[in-house]
């Protein structure tokens, strides 16, 4: 039976997950704490329970997918998070990085815009006792209740970048976004200066489902 205690063998398999994100080149130590820290396995169907610490994205239903390790631990590596943040991730899928964002210390609005993921990961993360605001809606709009944020990560791919995210970001703030067409994306850094302006790195690539919604697909 499935439970939400951790087996020697979830431990085991995390330490070499965290192991194998190091060798790709996650080298911030609170990135890799908190992948040791969250149960991956309670965030993808139990058929898939002992591939779950494996470096693969897996199917969660409604077409969607929970990310990759490598690709949660790059883009919240570049997110540089601080305890106490104000931070909005779109697209909450899963949940598996809402949870990584809380044990850092993240003050987390996470946005989903599918009625059945987003009431299934609401009640898991409750579950868990991963505390957020979780928000049904269209994340392209980024969410004005709770703005402006220190930080935005996107985990779905963007044909641009959303002018409404960088609006809703804080002098000195970080958005990350994967923008591209369907086939693959550029995982871009955008930081905005006390000047106002934005300055653009763009960064690895990457293949994400896609934002769908007013200001994406
Ligand atoms: N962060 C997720 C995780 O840890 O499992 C990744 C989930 S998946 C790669 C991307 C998610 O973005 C999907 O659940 C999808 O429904 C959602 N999505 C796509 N467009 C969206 C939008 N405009 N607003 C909010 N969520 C969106």
């Amino acid at each position: 039976m499935l439970t939400d205690k951790d087996t020697y063998k979830d431990i085991g398999a995390r330490k070499q997950l965290v192991a194998a994100l190091k060798e790709k080149g996650i080298a911030d130590q609170r990135v890799l704490d908190a992948v040791m820290k969250v149960p991956r396995h309670l965030f993808i169907h139990k058929d898939f329970r002992f591939h779950a610490y494996q470096d693969k994205a897996f199917p969660i239903g409604e077409g969607q997918t929970i990310s990759q390790p490598y690709t949660v631990a790059y883009q919240t590596q570049l997110l540089h998070i601080e305890p106490n943040d104000h931070v909005l991730e779109i697209g909450t899928g899963s949940g598996y990085q809402a949870a990584i964002l809380i044990e850092m210390g993240a003050d987390l609005t996470s946005i989903e815009r599918q009625e059945k993921l987003y009431l299934k990961t609401k009640k898991l993360l409750t579950r868990l006792n991963y505390k957020g605001n979780f928000i049904l809606g269209d994340g392209s709009n980024g969410y004005l209740p709770n703005a402006p944020y220190d930080k935005i990560i996107v985990t779905a791919g963007a044909p641009k970048v959303p002018e409404s995210l960088l609006n809703q970001l804080k002098t000195g703030g970080i958005l990350i976004i994967p923008v591209g067409d369907n086939a693959v994306q550029t995982m871009h850094t955008l930081i905005k200066k006390t000047d106002g302006s934005i300055e653009d790195i763009a960064m690895n690539q990457f293949r994400f489902v896609p934002l769908i919604g007013n200001q994406a697909w």
